[in-house]
């Protein structure tokens, strides 16, 4: 099955590496053109992050089309004014994919309020405002398409990562609600749940299943999650979600 995406356009977050930066090229390979959000800089063109830039680089040499944004997902303004750029340019918005994220992993005896304030605005609320900066744009089509990013740390729970796992599971619960108001206009949110992060994870699990979690392996799951013919409500897991559940992954310094 080759899903393709022409004629759309495509945000995706936080894509100047790892998983984002996977789904922005897989979109736009596949047709899409794409918004490369990444933060760190204006929008002006002389700003961007570096990776950002540098996706937007390899998408426009492989004959793509995309723009660079170094807009904050936490910030609601800089999402209304990323959405306002990319429907200027390119006349509308059908995907959102929210992958933008941070971690500040500690026992929960030494988390301050500051780590879990700063983790879950720019999870849990920079994933309703990205959101909330389309909605209205995918009301008046009568088309979007949402993938929100939780996590097994947040389903199953993880050590260290009280503030990470409490967005991630509200992501979840942010997605279903959605998934319902979103119905009357062909709005589809989904969830995707890749299973406990790449690096950190690193000489955790055997080979294969470290493998399981690459993002090569994960974004075809999220293509078909954001295409015409996409469920609505749904969490998937990707990865070793089931062997997560009962798995300890301890993170390095906490
Ligand atoms: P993953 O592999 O899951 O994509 P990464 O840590 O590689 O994980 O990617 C997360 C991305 O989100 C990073 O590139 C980071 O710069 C970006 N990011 C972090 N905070 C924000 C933010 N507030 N707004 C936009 N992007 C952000």
């Amino acid at each position: 099955m080759s899903i393709r995406f022409d004629d759309q356009v495509a945000i995706v977050t936080g894509a100047g590496g790892g998983l984002g930066r996977e789904y922005a090229l897989a979109l736009a390979a596949r047709g899409a053109r794409v918004v490369v959000n990444d933060l760190g800089g204006s929008r002006d063109g002389g700003g961007h992050s570096d990776a950002a830039r540098a996706a937007v680089a390899e998408i426009e040499a492989a004959g793509g089309e995309a723009m660079a944004d170094g807009g904050d997902v936490s910030d609601y303004a800089q999402m209304q004014a990323m959405v306002a750029a990319a429907v200027e340019r390119w006349g509308a918005v059908h995907i959102l994919i929210n992958n933008a994220g941070v971690l500040r992993d500690k026992s929960f005896a030494k988390m301050e309020p500051a780590d879990f304030e700063f983790v879950v605005r720019v999870h849990l609320l920079g994933s309703a405002f990205a959101t909330k900066a389309c909605w209205e744009q995918f009301r008046q089509q009568n088309y979007g398409r949402v993938l929100m990013t939780s996590s097994s740390s947040g389903l199953f729970g993880n050590f260290g990562q009280a503030n990470y796992g409490a967005a991630k599971l509200g992501i979840a619960g942010l997605a279903r609600t959605l998934s319902l108001e979103g119905a009357k206009n062909d709005i589809r949110v989904n969830t995707i749940a890749p299973t406990a992060g790449t690096r950190m994870t690193e000489g955790l699990f055997p080979d294969a299943m470290f493998d399981a979690f690459s993002p090569d392996k994960v974004a075809p799951a999220a293509l078909f999650l954001v295409s015409k013919d996409a469920p609505t409500g749904q969490i998937v897991g990707a990865g070793a979600g089931v062997f997560q559940s009962s798995a300890i992954t301890l993170t390095p310094g906490v």
